[in-house]
C-alpha cells in the first residue's frame, strides 16, 4: 500500500517542491489531497496532473472556478477555512503543512486531533499554539515531523540519543540579506532589496522574517515546543553560508551537526520517509566547492525581532501568539509600502506590550488574540 499524503498549500514554495519530492519517490508514495489559498488555476492543473482523491480552495470567490473545472473529474472539492479544516482531518498517512503564516494552525490542530501524523513547516503553528498542539498530540498518539531546515536537522542529530544527554541546540542561520548591510540605513530598506534572500528560494513572508530575522526567533520557539529545551539552551549562530543547518551539543562537549545544500527538498523528503533516508537526486554537498564555513555571533542591536521572540517565549501564555501575528501582519505592511523596515519591530514590541495577557490561552482565546493583534497592527500609525 502507498503512503498517502496530504499537502496543504500545494501552490506554495513548500507544495511545489513537496510535489516534486513524492513525484521522484515513486509508486510508494501518493498525493490524495491538496489544498491551496488563492492560485485557482495551478491548484486546477495539479489536481488534474496528480488525480488526488480531493482539494480545497481556501479563498471562497475562486470555489465556483476549481469545482467547474474538476467536478467532471471525480475529485471532491472543498472551499473556504471550514472547507480546509475539513480537509486537513481527511484520512492521509501525513499531512505535510505548508501553509504560511497563522493560517497554518488550527489545520495542524485538526490533523493531529483526527491522529494524523503532521510533517510540519508552517512553523507558525507550534509559536501561537505549541502547548495545545502538544496536548492534542500526547491525546490522539499522532506525531510531527519537523520539515524546517534548522529543526530537521536537529531532529536528525538527536536521533538515537537521549534528550537528558542533551546540553543545547544550536540553530544556525543564514543572517539575511543585511547582515553587513549599514545599520543606519535600515529605515530605508525597501521590499525589493529586503525579497532578495542570498542562500534560500522562499515564499515572501519568510523571506521577510529572514530578513528581519524574526524567522529565527520564531524558530527558537518552534525548537522549544518541538524538542522540549527551555529558551536558555537554544543558541543562535549565523552562518551565512547555510552548509550546517543546525547542531546540537551534548553533556561531555561533544557536537552533531548536520550538512547539506540550502535545498527544501531534502528535508521534506526526509520527514516523508522517515526513518530512512530515501535515495534521491537532488544536488550533493561538494564540501571542496563549499570548503569556507564561517560562525558569527547574532548581532540583537541590528535585529531586535530576535530578543523580541525569546523574550514572548520566556513571558510565555498569549505572548508568542501576539508576537507571530503582529510580526505577519507588519510583513504585509511593510510589503504594501505603508510602513518601513524598522517599524516591524516598533509594532510587534508595541503590540506585545499592549495586549491583555493570559497565562494559559484555549483555542478560542488565541483566535480572538490573532483577531485582537491584527486590528492593532493595521491601525499603527508609524
Ligand atoms: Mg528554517
Amino acid at each position: 500500500m502507498a503512503k498517502t499524503i496530504s499537502i496543504l498549500g500545494s501552490t506554495g514554495s513548500i507544495g511545489t517542491n513537496a510535489i516534486q519530492v513524492v513525484h521522484a519517490l515513486g509508486k510508494e508514495y501518493q498525493i490524495d489531497y491538496l489544498s491551496a489559498n488563492t492560485n485557482a488555476d495551478k491548484l486546477i492543473e495539479q489536481a488534474l496532473t496528480l488525480r488526488p482523491k480531493a482539494v480545497c480552495i481556501a479563498d471562497e470567490p475562486y470555489a465556483d472556478k476549481v469545482t467547474a473545472a474538476l467536478q467532471s473529474e471525480s475529485i471532491s472539492v472543498y472551499s473556504g477555512r471550514d472547507g480546509l479544516l475539513e480537509l486537513a482531518s481527511q484520512k492521509a498517512d501525513v499531512v505535510l503543512n505548508g501553509l504560511v503564516g497563522s493560517s497554518g494552525m488550527e489545520p495542524t490542530l485538526a490533523a493531529i486531533e483526527s491522529g494524523i501524523d503532521v510533517a510540519l513547516s508552517n512553523k507558525e503553528s507550534l509559536v501561537m499554539a505549541g502547548k495545545l498542539i502538544q496536548e492534542a498530540k500526547a491525546k490522539s498518539g499522532s506525531k510531527i515531523f519537523p520539515v524546517d531546515s534548522e529543526h530537521s536537522a536537529i531532529w536528525q542529530c538527536l536521533t538515537g540519543e537521549t534528550m537528558d544527554d542533551v546540553k543545547k541546540l544550536i540553530l544556525t542561520g543564514s543572517g539575511g540579506p543585511f547582515r553587513e548591510r549599514d545599520v543606519k540605513t535600515f529605515p530605508t530598506i525597501t521590499a525589493d532589496e529586503a525579497l532578495d534572500h542570498p542562500n534560500w528560494e522562499m515564499g515572501k513572508k519568510i523571506t521577510i522574517d529572514s530578513a528581519t530575522m524574526m524567522n529565527k526567533g520564531l524558530e527558537v520557539i518552534e525548537a522549544h515546543w518541538l524538542f522540549n529545551v527551555n529558551a536558555d539552551d537554544i543558541e543562535i549562530i549565523i552562518h551565512p553560508q547555510s552548509i550546517v543547518h543546525s547542531m546540537v551539543e551534548f553533556s561531555d562537549g561533544s557536537v552533531k551537526a548536520q550538512l547539506g545544500v540550502p535545498d527544501m527538498k531534502i528535508p521534506i523528503q526526509y520527514a516523508l520517509t522517515y526513518p530512512h533516508h530515501a535515495p534521491s537526486n537532488w544536488e550533493s554537498l561538494d564540501l571542496l566547492t563549499n570548503s569556507e564555513l564561517t560562525f558569527h555571533a547574532p548581532d540583537f542591536e541590528r535585529f531586535p525581532c530576535i530578543q523580541l521572540a525569546y523574550d514572548a517565549l520566556k513571558n510565555g501564555g498569549t505572548y508568542p501568539a501576539v508576537l507571530n501575528v503582529a510580526n505577519e501582519e507588519a510583513v504585509y505592511r511593510f510589503l504594501d509600502g505603508s510602513i518601513s523596515f524598522t517599524d516591524i519591530p516598533r509594532i510587534i514590541e508595541s503590540a506585545c506590550a499592549s495586549h491583555e495577557y493570559s497565562d494559559d490561552p484555549g483555542l478560542d482565546l488565541i483566535l480572538q488574540i490573532e483577531r485582537w493583534t491584527k486590528e492593532f497592527v493595521v491601525n499603527f500609525r508609524p
